[in-house]
């Protein structure tokens, strides 16, 4: 049994100006200790599935479909239930840690609140188990005493990581963790959080538009556009072998130095992604794709297989000929 299934899921904002598809089917599977990663641009729904994950959603937002939790159904639960999963089995690392903390308490306080609410462990045990936390993100113990704003961002982040830790949760959601950090803290966030999910085997569902971090941590990739998960699979393979036209450009976005084709032909992706109550007909991201051809704009790409646990939303992977000929076949096309 996956310890984080999720099935068919569909979120809708509640707007003035009508409700607003975020998310439109996705499916998620994450094994014990299963690192995946979800990438895509700002705005293609990686974000509102975290918060659905874990009921964070905006009150009136519609989320229909199934999330189960250890085989626990989460939109079924009772208020008490959930405030005690948020902690004991799935926590989420935010990406702006400045704004996640309290500026007015000691990050060591605000990590055994969370101990002591979640009756982890008594008060003289918590205190010593922060000191602990923190010597397990690479900061020195004393730093428990500290303010927020006495703290750099990484070790604010490094912070926000011994708080995920602190109730034992088997899955962590790490939700843009290192974007707001320089390239040298980025890399030693990444590391740490690398090891931490190796030495405790967590699970870890890993959300950036930077498919280059995610290459770095995950096991599985998966792919969003439009609210949808247009390919997934081995990171390996969905990252050098990309079968999806986007999942492309995503990889070329972030050249490797040195790498001549990169200096010959500038990466970049032309347009931007639809706005999610106004999408374009067929394969949602034809109009920016640079391999579209005729059936494009007409057929709709459910998930078609590319190898072994490897999927990508397009008409060109070869699993999809039936799909093609069959629309092609007069009186049975779209
Ligand atoms: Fe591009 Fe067509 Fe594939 Fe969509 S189905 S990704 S438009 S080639």
């Amino acid at each position: 049994m996956s310890l984080l299934s999720v099935h068919d899921l569909f979120v809708n904002y509640r707007t003035q100006g009508g409700p607003v598809p975020a998310v439109r089917g996705v499916d998620i599977e994450i094994g014990t200790g299963e690192v995946l990663g979800l990438a895509g641009e700002s705005g293609c729904g990686k974000s509102t599935i975290a918060g659905a994950l874990l009921r964070l959603l905006p009150t009136g937002t519609e989320v229909t479909g199934s999330i189960l939790l250890n085989g626990e159904d989460v939109l079924g639960m009772r208020p008490g239930r959930l405030r005690a999963v948020r902690w004991t089995e799935t926590s989420i690392v935010f990406q702006g840690a400045m704004h996640a903390l309290n500026p007015v308490q000691r990050v060591g306080e605000q990590i055994e609140e969370a101990i002591l609410i979640h009756h982890q462990a008594g008060e003289r045990e918590a205190h010593v188990r922060v000191g602990g936390l923190l010597e397990q993100v690479g900061l020195p113990p004393r730093r428990i005493k500290d303010y927020p704003h006495e703290l750099s961002g990484g070790q604010k982040q490094r912070v926000m990581i011994a708080m995920a830790l602190a109730c034992n949760p088997s899955l962590i959601i790490a939700d843009e963790p290192t974007t707001a950090l320089d390239v040298m803290v980025q890399a030693q966030v990444l590391k740490l959080l690398k090891e931490l999910q190796r030495d405790l085997g967590l699970a870890m569902l890993f959300i950036t538009h930077d498919l280059s971090v995610l290459i770095e941590v995950c096991d599985r990739l998966a792919i969003m556009y439009a609210g949808r998960i247009v390919e997934e699979g081995p990171a390996q393979s969905v990252f050098y072998e990309s079968a999806h036209p986007y999942t492309r450009a995503l990889a070329d976005a972030f050249p490797a130095i040195g790498e001549g084709r990169f200096r010959k032909a500038p990466s970049g992706l032309p347009g931007d992604p639809p706005y999610p109550q106004d999408l374009p007909g067929g394969c949602t991201f034809h109009p920016r794709c640079p391999l579209a051809f005729e059936a494009c704009p007409h057929i709709d790409p459910r998930l078609f297989d590319v190898g072994p646990g490897w999927r990508a939303a397009c008409l060109l992977v070869d699993s999809a000929k039936p799909v093609l000929e069959a629309a092609r076949t007069p009186g049975s096309g779209p």
